[in-house]
Order: structure tokens, then sequence, then C-alpha cells
């Protein structure tokens, strides 16, 4: 695979298990389908400070609850409707 910007060949490199191909000339990276997503799990987990850790657990048990809220009020819509429908 050649650069598209540059027409040269780009270069593969694997970083703890990532396979990367990046060009030498201007440094662009190219990353397979699904190979940011390991990346972006990889930096989650290793350079996330302990703040940001109880930072993010709050948030996801907050998207949880509210979640969980969503989840009771369709319920109960679909209760009310169910009962005015037969009624
Ligand atoms: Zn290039």
């Amino acid at each position: 695979m050649k650069c598209p910007t540059c027409n040269v060949d780009l270069v593969m490199s694997e970083r703890s298990g990532i396979e990367i191909d990046y060009c030498p000339q201007c440094r662009g990276v190219w990353l397979d389908r699904g190979e940011l997503d390991k990346i972006i799990e990889r930096v989650a987990q290793v350079t996330m400070p302990p703040v940001d850790t109880g930072f993010a657990k709050r948030m996801i048990s907050r998207i949880r609850k509210e979640e969980r809220r969503y989840q009771d009020n369709d319920d109960d819509d679909y209760l009310q409707a169910q009962e005015k429908s037969s009624t």
C-alpha cells in the first residue's frame, strides 16, 4: 500500500499487538478497521489517571440509572396503552 499523499510505500509496524501502516515521508498513519478501537481501549486502560477513573465510574453509573429510568417509563407507557386499548 502506498501513501495517498506522497505515493511512497507505507512501512508496516506493530505496536503491542496493533498493526499500523505509516508513511516515512509525511508520518501519516493508516489503521485497519478495528485497530483504532483497539488503540482507544489500550489508551483508556493505560493512561487513565485515578481521578478520571472515579469520574468515569460516576458517569457510567449515572448513564446506567438513566437507562433504567427510560426503560421504566417505556414499560409504564406500554402498560397504559394496553389498558386504554382493552377498555
Ligand atoms: Zn505520506
